[in-house]
């Protein structure tokens, strides 16, 4: 058997509810932003995240903040929102062995952060809580990273790629564009992890059921199947 060296395998990382607890995130920016805005300026910040969203096909916060300054009547609500998100303690919400698995891959494999969203909140999401820096600011954010397997390609040439995410569809879509180059890693956190009709994952290789479950995976488990 071959050993895997670090640039022959990828090891592809989502973010929200991989890595972070973003559930807990946004129930904790929730309660923030009702705090620092009382209840009705900071109702109408999550009924403009929720229109943004849809518009956008993503989580914009900031369009969102935008928006909401344009249409706020009180000037100093735009200033909290801003800080309350982006003074906001990402580092508290990693799942305990997050950094430790990151490591763990760094030991046999390139890890590489990639995640979805927009280019600023996002990423300063991925900095503010470390992950950054974990993985040595291998980060690649998208809007859709699914439709971007060309471009992880080039800016991470590989012999084999493995994805560790907790989206179904995720998986379905890069197995479908990648192939037997592709080892998928199923990780039942967040909304799925307690979803009856979600208990098998034919587009994933393995599954997990938390990102500890990465601590025992090996370089051959992750590599060519
Ligand atoms: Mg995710």
């Amino acid at each position: 058997m071959t050993q895997m060296g670090p640039t022959e395998l990828v090891v592809l990382l989502d973010v929200d509810n991989t890595l972070l607890d973003n559930d807990r995130i946004l129930a904790a920016l929730e309660n923030d932003l009702a705090d620092v805005l009382g209840a009705e300026h900071s109702e109408r910040f999550w009924a403009i995240y929720e229109q943004v969203r849809a518009e956008f096909d993503f989580v914009n916060f900031p369009a969102t903040i935008e928006r909401f300054a344009r249409e706020c009547s009180d000037a100093a609500c735009v200033g909290k929102v801003s800080a309350a998100l982006y003074d906001f303690r990402f580092s508290e919400f990693l799942y305990p062995e997050s950094l430790a698995a990151v490591q763990r891959v760094a030991s046999f494999a390139t890890p590489v952060i990639l995640s979805d969203g927009d280019q600023l909140f996002q990423r300063h999401k991925i900095r503010a809580s470390g992950l950054e820096d974990a993985v040595s600011g291998n980060v690649l954010v998208y809007v859709h990273k699914e439709q971007e397997v060309g471009d992880i390609r080039r800016r991470f040439p590989a012999s084999h790629y493995a994805i560790v995410d907790d989206k179904p569809r995720i998986h379905a879509a890069m197995k479908a564009a990648m192939g037997e180059q592709l080892t998928g890693v199923m990780v039942c956190q967040g909304k799925y992890a307690h979803d009856p009709a979600h208990h098998d994952f034919p587009d994933a290789d393995i599954t997990i059921e938390g990102i500890a479950g990465l601590l025992a995976l090996t370089a051959e488990e992750l590599g060519p199947r």
